[in-house]
């Protein structure tokens, strides 16, 4: 077993997906018979997750989860259905959460996964796994600010556009856990870059760590990977700073007419240096490949479309 203790309710699953460790992790918090499991990761991480939660789930005595996500990409959402429907196999009961906008995608992942190959590529989009179908009934849209209730436990949405239109957090209460997703940053040892994807919108993504914040959360934890080693506002500050400061280089890069995505990348590099460090950790399995420079092309376009109004 390598689901770690977050909090007295709180686990940290890692997924492994294709056996690699410390890409996507999930979370599960454990109440009175009843589970939310926040985010299901990708398709061939089902695997190791399914290994890691059962003996959770049986352990404590729950008969009935939901699988609550972040977002719908395939890192956070692509193992929901099938998990669900090998657990409903097995005899739980339990249903999937996701923003409203993201229930038609889960039901049918048609269009999902073929914009996935198209935007990621096939190597990519292979190396997280085709998600799987799910009638329906078992899916339901989250409001901003529900609360899951799981007895002497309780999760809170928290609505954060930002890294994608219908990005959701989840508050962990009285474990005072916030449960990011792709909200914040990549982590990897103590060092952070900005996960900011196309279409990135920045202005929603700060007012979104601000969100956040309002909570006043103790531990802040992130899908990529793990719990931030600084408490509450210090890590959310950190994460907010880095978003802050890869829109500060590539606002000067813009005004000197440097938009080319390779030659402000280089600059991000320079000016950076915690970047390549990640790199070199993380960028050298195809599920997060070229994912920092990705973040810059996020940014990038966010900073060329804002300045053209
Ligand atoms: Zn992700």
């Amino acid at each position: 077993m390598s689901a770690e203790k977050v909090t007295n309710h709180v686990y940290l699953i890692d997924t492994k997906p294709l056996g690699v460790p410390q890409l996507i992790g999930v979370y599960l918090v454990v109440g009175e018979g009843k589970a939310a499991l926040i985010d299901a990761g990708a398709m061939t991480g089902l695997r190791n997750l399914l290994t890691e939660l059962r003996p959770l789930l049986s352990s404590n005595n729950v008969r009935r989860l939901f699988v609550a996500l972040t977002h719908i990409h395939l890192d956070h959402g692509g193992a929901a259905a099938s998990l669900l429907k090998t657990l409903i196999n097995e005899g739980y009961d339990g249903g999937i959460l996701v923003h409203p906008r993201g229930v038609k995608h889960v039901v049918n992942p048609t269009k999902l996964w073929s914009s996935a190959l198209t935007v990621l590529g096939e190597e990519r989009a292979n190396a997280m796994g085709k998600p799987e179908p799910i009638d329906p009934g078992y899916v339901h849209g989250v409001e901003d600010g529900e609360i899951i209730d799981l007895g002497d436990v309780k999760v809170k949405a928290i609505y954060t556009p930002g890294h994608a239109p219908h990005h959701v957090a989840y508050l962990v209460i009285p474990d005072s856990v916030a449960v990011t997703g792709d909200a914040l940053a990549i982590h990897h040892d103590g060092k952070l870059h900005p996960v900011t994807p196309p279409p990135f919108r920045a202005d929603l993504a700060l007012a979104s760590i601000e969100k956040i914040k309002e909570e006043r959360p103790d531990v802040v934890t992130v899908s990529h990977y793990g719990v931030l080693p600084w408490r509450g506002e210090e890590a959310l500050e950190k994460a907010k700073s880095k978003i802050l400061q890869w829109l500060n280089i590539v606002e000067n890069a813009v005004r000197k007419g440097l938009t080319d995505p390779d030659t402000v990348f280089e600059i991000i590099l320079k000016e950076d240096p915690e970047v390549a460090e990640i790199m070199a950790a993380r960028e050298n399995n195809p599920i997060f490949r070229n994912s920092a420079k990705t973040a810059l092309r996020g940014i990038l376009e966010y900073v060329l479309t804002t300045q053209k109004h």
